[in-house]
């Protein structure tokens, strides 16, 4: 799993810097002089560079996780403010692409978080919804509270997840057969990431799927009560 783990880090480096050298050389010679398509590239390169920031972080915040080192910041948030900062932040990463998010959050929940951990988690569960999502460009993303747990979810109607792999998911490295055939890459520590800040915040995840439908990641986290 290491190796296959270095394999797939190299990968997901290549791919950001793959288009940031294409683009700065078409920049460089003066290929791109239509304003519209100059635009487009420098949204292009600004979307590379933040992969490969997203990614540089995800892996020291994982060393970091995995040597017991992260410090949480908790502070009394608004669970709803967050999932929308984090979700059009999203949206504007993915709407090229065609995604379409429907965001049904209403109302404010106050909880104990580190927002930039939390946000991240949040960040995780939508890259994999867009990700593994197949044909469908469809993702839901739901805050639903009861009187001490809030749940956050975001539903995608992509390839799914067989039921015997389900419970690996959230181990570090674990990728699921359907996601490798399929050949879409990965490093498998976003999910364990998530899991670990979940537990940090007293919560925890959760997944339903259908193979071949879609999936949907619940993250339930405990309400502060004033
Ligand atoms: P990866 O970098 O491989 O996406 P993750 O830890 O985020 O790593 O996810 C672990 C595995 O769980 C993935 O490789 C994939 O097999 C499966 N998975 C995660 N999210 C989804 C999803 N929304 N739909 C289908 N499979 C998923």
């Amino acid at each position: 799993m290491q190796s296959d783990f270095v394999a797939a880090v190299s990968h997901e480096f290549r791919t950001p810097l793959t288009s940031m050298r294409l683009i700065t050389e078409a920049l460089e010679d003066g290929r791109i002089p239509d304003p519209g398509r100059l635009t487009d590239s420098y949204h292009a390169l600004s979307r590379a560079t933040g992969r490969l920031q997203r990614l540089v972080d995800d892996l020291l915040d994982f060393r970091r996780m995995e040597s017991g080192a992260v410090e949480y910041r908790m502070k009394v948030v608004d669970a709803a403010d967050t999932v929308r900062k984090v979700v059009e932040e999203f949206r504007k990463e993915v709407e090229d692409r065609g995604f379409r998010l429907h965001v049904h959050v209403d109302g404010a929940v106050r909880i104990q978080a580190d927002e930039g951990a939390l946000s991240r988690a949040l960040w995780n569960l939508l890259d994999n919804a867009a990700k593994y999502s197949g044909d469908s460009h469809d993702i839901d993303v739901w805050l639903e509270h009861g009187g001490t747990q809030v749940e956050v979810s975001v539903k995608d109607r992509g390839i799914g997840i067989p039921p015997e792999e389900r419970a690996q998911l959230f181990d570090r490295f674990y990728r699921a057969e359907n996601a490798k055939r399929a050949g879409i890459q990965g490093t498998g520590i976003g999910l364990a990431m998530v899991a670990q800040i979940a537990a940090a915040h007293g919560g925890k995840i959760s997944v339903m799927s259908e193979l071949g439908r879609g999936s949907t990641f619940t993250m339930s986290l405990p309400v502060e009560h004033a």
